[in-house]
Formats: structure tokens, sequence, C-alpha cells
């Protein structure tokens, strides 16, 4: 810690006297904070919209995938039923989440 505060008063008394010039330059005109935060809110924004985009295409394909609650069979249907067949034990399943216990 001594050591951090001895560099800061070394920086006040040597390194600002000489550099005073730059130093008022970068005051002046040579950050720009609103570009900075503005650059980041896009690469946030980039970022999120991202993520939503995978997600959804994840969420898309596996729109028609259906597994058979009786036998476990993963399968496809693209029709139009409320309650397609499996095609491996026949069974009827409801598209969808099941929200049912048990
Ligand atoms: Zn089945």
């Amino acid at each position: 810690m001594n050591d951090v505060i001895g560099r800061v008063f070394d920086f006040e008394k040597r390194v600002f006297p000489s550099q005073n010039d730059l130093y008022a330059r970068l005051v002046a005109d040579g950050q720009s904070p609103k570009a900075l935060m503005i650059s980041c809110a896009l690469t946030g924004l980039f970022i999120f919209t991202s993520r939503l985009s995978r997600r959804g295409n994840a969420f898309r394909g596996l729109r028609h995938r259906i597994v058979c609650r009786l036998c476990l069979h993963a399968y496809e249907d693209h029709g139009s039923a409320r309650t397609p067949e499996c095609p491996q034990c026949g069974a009827l399943n409801e598209r969808g989440r099941d929200r049912r216990l048990g």
C-alpha cells in the first residue's frame, strides 16, 4: 500500500509537471466517454440479441420434437393433430410441455 501511495506522490511531483501539456490536451479533447458508453451499450445489445436469437432457433428446432410418454421414443411430427400418435407404440402424446403431475 505504501508503494502505491509513493507512486502517486512521485507522479504528482515528477511526471505530472513534466507532461502538463499532454494532460491538459487529454482533458480538453482527448477522451470521449460518450463514445465509450455508446460502443459498450451497442456491444451489450448485440450480445443480448444474438443470444436471444440463438435461443429462439434452438426452441424452434425442438418445436416439432415429441418424446413419447409411454415408451420414451423421440420422434418428430409436423402434422397439426393435437395428440400425435407415437410411431413405435401407438400411444397418443400431447404436444408441448406436460403440466400434469405424476
Ligand atoms: Zn411410444
